[in-house]
């Protein structure tokens, strides 16, 4: 048991994980002080939901690291106008991070226990600018394409061709991409005729099971 508060939870994480490793936009920032992590992990693990490491929320899957959601999020350098496509909902939190921080969230799961349980936190957490879907969405979200930036928060095994076909010109997609047990965080910047692509840094994320990733 810890005698902290979430809200003392929150500041820690904020001060020993984020911006010792960089994370330094004021915009993210706010939005992990804000956001109460603790009611996006099963019950079980309530103590270590502001932890430094991913966490187990069923169905075989994890809420990632604080420190890789944060990364992740001030690499695509949203602004608050964007139309923004999340594959892998998982446990909502990623989404609740990117709905602070863009205009419109478009989020797909496979798993519809996941997406079902994701939705309610959502709500009860009074967002309004998020639709979550179950579908393969290694084949992203067509209807309400293009998007301004893609997050996807599974591993693909080689460059998202549908995705990045979703993506408008000017915007940006990270992923993990590589193999079973290890990934390059990568972020794709399309411009007018050309994708060009840098690598963050070395990752670990469960696979993205679909046409355009993994087998089961
Ligand atoms: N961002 C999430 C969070 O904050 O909790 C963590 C996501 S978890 C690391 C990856 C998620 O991707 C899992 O929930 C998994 O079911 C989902 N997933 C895997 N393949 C998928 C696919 N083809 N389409 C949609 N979701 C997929």
């Amino acid at each position: 048991m810890t005698n902290q508060s979430y809200e003392e939870m929150r500041e820690n994480m904020v001060k020993k994980q984020l911006i010792p490793r960089g994370i330094s936009s004021p915009t993210v920032l706010k939005a992990f002080r804000r956001i109460e992590r603790h009611k996006f992990v099963p019950t079980g693990s309530l103590n270590s939901s502001y932890a430094d490491h991913p966490l187990p929320i069923g169905e075989g899957q994890t809420i990632s690291q604080p420190y890789i959601v944060a990364l992740m999020t001030e690499s695509l350098g949203l602004t608050g106008s964007e139309k923004i496509l999340e594959v892998g909902t998982g446990s909502g939190y990623q989404t609740a991070v990117l709905a602070e921080l863009g205009s419109k969230i478009y989020s797909v799961e496979r798993v519809p226990a996941l997406a079902d349980r994701a939705g309610k936190t959502l709500r009860e957490s009074g967002y309004k600018n998020i639709e979550i879907d179950v579908r393969d969405g290694s084949l992203g979200w067509d209807e309400h394409a293009p998007y301004d930036a893609i997050i996807v928060t599974a591993s693909c095994p080689g460059r998202p061709e549908a995705l990045l076909g979703q993506l408008s010109s000017g915007g940006r997609l990270i992923a993990p991409i590589g193999g079973a047990f290890g990934q390059a965080l990568t972020l794709y910047r399309k411009h007018d005729k050309t994708i060009d692509k840098r690598e963050i840094c070395g990752c670990v994320f469960v696979p993205l099971i679909g046409k355009e990733g993994w087998e089961r």
